[in-house]
């Protein structure tokens, strides 16, 4: 039986813009009718995409009278999503048996040629040998692999260790590199640790404040806004700054609107009314923190009224966002958190740091219902940075230069430490080096669509199209596959067993509730394989329990220490906070209560100043762009583009618009236009919104092809966490006509 905190809290009846609803009541989204009679017992588990993991059963009824056996899918009461799911939770089970599901190998023997159906022997025949001829040719790093921040903790450990002990390469990198990097640079060098969240989300709702910096959980991940909700009911404060009033910005006491790329003056200015106003914790800031003579430095040189003109954000509401935020903290608490809209820019990291170093002025982290935290966005954003497919890791959140954490893994994986590559280019970089001079010729994929979710698409696409080898594992066609020379069909979410590390840093279980389709096998399968085909006999497991032992071995003694979490454990206490070093103690639920994990126990705050967008608009190009998330879809596409009713709910992206600027554009509701960059075009339907400002317009980045707005963003790096600047670009706006 499951205990812990499953089923511990009542869900709230509580309805948000219609958006989100609790458990027992239907969703927009047509549900299998009452009759239908259970077969199976409910396996309870969490939703395929982001990292808020709602938590549901998923049971396999008798036909419905439409003929479909698909399982069905009920919320459960978990800490996160309180009994509530959003649409995409709702249909998750219709990914499982889509039509358009991969189920055989697949292989060409040229681009131009269109795939064969093939046996799993040959495609991995086809795979082991493109992989020893071009290493033999080329050297050991001419083989790349790519992953994803959706696979299981146990996949992204096992790719790190095939990456690093059978490829022997050192490019490996992944898609979380564009989601969570920037948080997490300036996490770990304020903190010395990056978890998302440093307490678990329930206690938001305890707190009086909460300052919501580039983050729109209300599309994103709308479970969440009853933990922002129950915040306001209290009488408590919830401001927001975003370049658009999104559907978040709505429910807010505060809307900070700034112009795009400008948060981190806006955060500076924030640190400066503050100080002026008298709000800073001296004792803290003494006790627990050092550098804050430096950060005021900088700080003291963005008064309001400096910021008011680089940000376009009223004096007024910069003083009244630091009053909301002091009032909460005088009262409950407060919390500062940030999410991609501050973070996907060639300066995210420093805009992270400039908030922390507000939070830490502020004497938040780790007091009672306080904090600083990151929102995670993809489904294991957080567990696939500990365990080792990011370039500079090896698992344990353990950085790869480092001699003694390369004994320790090398250890476990019974190898030389000398044999073990070191750090190699980030995600972009990576793909940009794809078949030029020096760079890898081969490319091995896993859970992620990268054509459609790296910044300049295009460049990216040619990048592929010029490798020797590609392979693809992916349960669709994704656009990344449909340019491969071999596709592997694999399982997905509830077919297979596994951990996922939520956004609070709590691990918990995905179960398997059914069998995957004749013919498609697990990645740790398929990884296990070709290993065994490379000559590295009885080294990897397809057992998924197995390798996370591994795993926790792996990472004891590092920073994410699992080694006293075991799958049981899990089961019976509804999840475990990492750090946890011993089977014998608790997980770690709340973190920094009694310091900081650094070598002074203290926190760092380190000095940073505003710089401008890499891209600024100019008569050429004289829009800004930013892009994001909606409702109904998750990242590329490539799972809910395939779900019917969201596909019926929104089926192409849109482009908003404010009705100024589309006047000057002779642009009207409804019509087709193109955004264009220096580097690609994306074509969208206009949305005209006085929600937006009158110099930005916003694309949503779900769908590939011509509707694909990574085509028009823009590569330009932070230099500290290797972000792409996803968040703004100079674009012009051209009529289709
Ligand atoms: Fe919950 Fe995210 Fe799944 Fe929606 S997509 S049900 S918010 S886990």
């Amino acid at each position: 039986m499951i205990m812990g905190e499953w089923g511990a809290h009542q869900a709230e009846v509580i309805t948000v813009h219609g958006i989100y609803r609790p458990r027992n009541t239907t969703d927009v989204v047509e549900k299998p009718a009452a009759h239908t009679i259970a077969t199976m017992a409910p396996v309870r588990t969490h939703c395929a995409y982001c990292a808020l993991q709602c938590a549901m059963t998923l049971t396999r009824a008798a036909a419905t009278p439409n003929g479909s056996t698909s399982l069905q899918v009920s919320p459960l009461d978990f800490p996160t999503n309180r009994g509530g799911l959003c649409q995409k939770g709702w249909t998750a089970a219709d990914l499982l048996d889509s039509p358009h599901r991969l189920t055989t190998p697949l292989v060409r023997n040229s681009r131009a040629e269109p795939f064969e159906p093939v046996s799993w022997d040959t495609a991995l025949d086809v795979v082991v040998r493109g992989i020893r001829s071009i290493q033999s040719q080329h050297g050991d790093d001419a083989v790349a692999v790519f992953g994803g921040g959706g696979l299981t903790n146990e996949k992204a450990y096992q790719l790190g260790k095939f990456a690093r002990t059978v490829l022997r390469t050192k490019n490996i990198d992944y898609n979380g590199r564009y989601c969570m990097s920037s948080a997490a640079a300036a996490s770990n060098r304020a903190f010395g640790i990056d978890r998302g969240l440093p307490f678990p989300l329930p206690d938001l709702a305890q707190t009086g404040a909460v300052l919501v910096m580039g983050g729109n959980m209300a599309e994103t991940m709308p479970p969440f806004m009853q933990h922002l909700a129950a915040v306001r009911a209290r009488g408590g404060d919830v401001v927001v700054v975003d370049p658009r009033r999104t559907s978040t910005a709505e429910q807010a006491t505060l809307h900070l609107q700034p112009r795009p790329g400008t948060d981190l003056a806006l955060a500076l200015g924030l640190l400066h009314v503050a100080f002026s106003d008298g709000h800073l914790d001296r004792p803290y800031l003494a006790e627990r923190t050092r550098g804050f003579d430096e950060v005021w430095r900088i700080a003291a040189q963005w008064w309001p009224g400096r910021v008011e003109r680089e940000t376009g954000v009223p004096v007024a509401d910069l003083q009244a966002a630091i009053r909301a935020i002091a009032r909460g903290r005088s009262g409950r608490g407060a919390v500062i958190l940030t999410a991609r809209g501050v973070e996907q820019h060639s300066k995210g990291t420093d805009t992270v740091t400039a908030l922390i170093n507000l939070s830490l002025a502020l004497g938040l982290p780790g007091r009672r219902h306080s904090g600083f935290g990151c929102v995670t966005g993809q489904g294991n954003g957080q567990g696939g940075r500990e365990h080792g497919q990011k370039a500079d890791q090896l698992p344990g959140y353990r950085r790869i230069d480092d001699p003694a954490a390369r004994e320790h893994v090398a250890a476990v994986w019974g190898v030389d430490p000398a044999d073990l590559p070191g750090p190699g280019p980030s995600a972009y970089e990576l793909l940009d080096s794809l078949g030029t001079a020096g760079g890898p010729r081969a490319l091995l994929v896993h859970g992620s669509n990268l054509v459609v979710s790296s910044p300049r698409g295009g460049r990216v696409s040619e990048r592929l199209a010029n490798l020797d080898l590609l392979v693809v594992c992916d349960p669709f066609l994704s656009e990344t596959a449909a340019q491969a020379d071999v596709v592997l069909p694999v399982t997905q979410w509830a077919e297979e067993d596994g951990t996922m590390t939520n956004l609070e840093g709590r691990v918990i279980r995905r179960r398997r509730a059914t069998d995957p389709p004749e013919g498609v096998r697990s990645e740790l399968d398929v990884l296990t394989d070709v290993a065994e085909r490379l000559g590295h006999h009885g080294r990897f497991s397809a057992e998924p329990q197995m390798v996370f032992d591994e795993l926790r071995r792996a990472s004891a003694g590092g920073v994410a220490d699992y080694a006293g979490i075991t799958w049981e454990r899990i089961d019976r206490e509804g999840g475990v906070f990492w750090p946890c070093p011993s089977e014998d103690v608790p997980g770690t639920a709340r973190l920094f209560a009694d310091g900081f994990p650094t070598p002074d126990g203290r926190a760092a705050m380190v000095a940073v100043d505003h710089r401008p967008v890499v891209e600024d608009v100019d008569p050429e190009y004289p829009v800004y762009l930013t892009t994001g998330r909606n409702l109904q879809h998750y990242q590329s596409g490539t799972q809910t583009g395939r779900v019917p009713a969201l596909a019926a709910a929104l089926g192409e992206p849109y482009v908003e618009i404010h009705p100024d600027l589309a006047a000057r554009h002779d642009l009207d509701d409804g019509v087709r236009v193109r955004v264009v960059s220096r580097r690609g075009a994306a074509v969208g339907r206009v949305r005209l919104v006085t929600s937006i400002r009158w110099d930005t317009v916003f694309m949503p980045f779900h769908w590939g092809g011509e509707q694909a707005v990574n085509q028009v963003t823009n590569p330009a790096l932070d230099p500290v966490s290797r972000m792409p600047e996803f968040k703004v670009c100079a674009v012009r706006l051209e009529p289709v006509r």
